[in-house]
């Protein structure tokens, strides 16, 4: 499978030939939450011990046995990235709350919209659910031909958690902080390459972000999740990105990547000596990334009910509770993982970003 997507992003601006960013114009950096979160092909691994099982497999009515055999959770990014991460953590203990495994299938691609496509159109029978992230509410802005709508085509089951994101660098990379980072892309950005998940993924936001608060423009190459993007800045075959704590914070502890800047008001616990944004040279720099968990429109009211109630209680759950915290970020409070939370956040964000994509110039296929 190839996980490094070559993806086109076209500049609006007629001319250019290399792959560019292309937002810039207009693009609201001020005080940004970027409520969101998380390949060609899937793959499909796992949680925990559990056997893999294709999604798709022959689809039954919820009744009140449900569930009665493996649950697919589909990440629309790679193995191995944040989305995943976080995914595999709370399949563990809601499986077991479900009484049923649950298997984790990563279907990456073009910015999570083809995973995202899939559940889509999958049976309405709670067997078959997607975890995604603020890509749900960047999507329509960005992709002309979307196969589903985030309102209508899905039903919300609970947000899962806000994570912050981090800029960071290849280890070789020269700058020694943020304030010089800032330089050194201006200086150099006809060469720098940035590393991101696909349009309309985190990393793509919060890079548009980051181009447009220094303002410039460098060399996009897309991945089908940033797990194999990490992959590669941690090789030095691409120079920066910003991705989620959940896929950084052991790289920078370990001296695998460069960490320049977590993007959130507050310093972060799991990293307290990363500075941050605005300590850097990058006021009102801030982006957090929100995620939840869908089913399928007209998936039966006992079913999304079930997996509330197993989402509630994984956030609960100690381990669950305290890798989070390892990895700089918390489940969100009870009250937001309800239905109505989660919709409330999706409809609030297809708002937010709908205007600001569309000034910004950037497109996706
Ligand atoms: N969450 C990541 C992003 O949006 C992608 C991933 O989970 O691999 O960039």
């Amino acid at each position: 499978m190839r996980q490094h997507e070559r993806i086109e992003v076209r500049p609006r601006t007629p001319g250019r030939t290399r792959r560019r960013g292309t937002f810039l114009a207009g693009l609201a950096v001020a005080s940004l939450l970027v409520s969101a979160c998380a390949g060609g092909g899937a793959t499909t691994a796992p949680a925990g011990s559990a056997a893999a099982t294709p999604s798709g497999a022959a689809s039954q009515p919820a009744t009140g046995s449900y569930p009665n055999r493996t649950i697919n959770f589909v990440v629309p990014f790679n193995a191995g990235g944040p989305t995943d991460t976080v995914t595999r953590l709370i399949a563990e203990p809601m499986g077991k709350t479900l009484g049923q495994q649950i298997v984790v299938q990563n279907v990456g691609g073009a910015g999570g919209t083809l995973g995202a496509g899939q559940v889509a159109t999958a049976a309405k029978d709670g067997y078959t659910v997607l975890m995604h992230h603020i890509g749900m509410s960047t999507a329509p802005a960005l992709y002309k031909d979307l196969p589903f709508k985030p309102l209508e085509d899905f039903r919300t089951i609970g947000l899962v958690t806000d994570v912050p994101m981090t800029i960071v660098g290849k280890k070789d990379l020269p700058p020694g902080d943020l304030k010089a980072l800032i330089d050194y892309v201006k200086a150099n950005k006809d060469t720098l390459t940035y590393a991101h998940a696909g349009p309309g993924a985190a990393s793509h936001l919060c890079g548009l972000l980051f181009m447009q608060a220094v303002g410039v423009k460098v060399t996009e190459v897309p991945y089908t999740g940033t797990g194999p993007a990490m992959t590669d800045l941690v090789g030095g075959q691409v120079d920066f990105m910003c991705d989620q704590t959940t896929n950084t914070t052991g790289q920078i502890k370990d001296g695998a990547i460069k960490g320049y800047a977590v993007t959130t008001k507050e310093r972060n616990a799991a990293l307290p000596d990363l500075p941050t944004a605005a300590e850097g040279g990058l006021p009102n720099f801030e982006v957090t990334v929100w995620h939840g968990l869908y089913v399928p429109k007209d998936t039966p009211d006992e079913v999304v009910q079930k997996l509330n109630a197993a989402l509630k209680a994984a956030l609960k759950d100690q381990n669950v509770v305290t890798k989070f915290a390892e990895l700089g970020t918390a489940p969100v409070p009870e009250d937001q993982v309800t239905p109505e939370a989660h919709t409330e956040r999706l409809r609030s964000q297809l708002e937010l970003w709908k205007p600001i994509l569309e000034a910004s110039g950037a497109t996706a296929p």
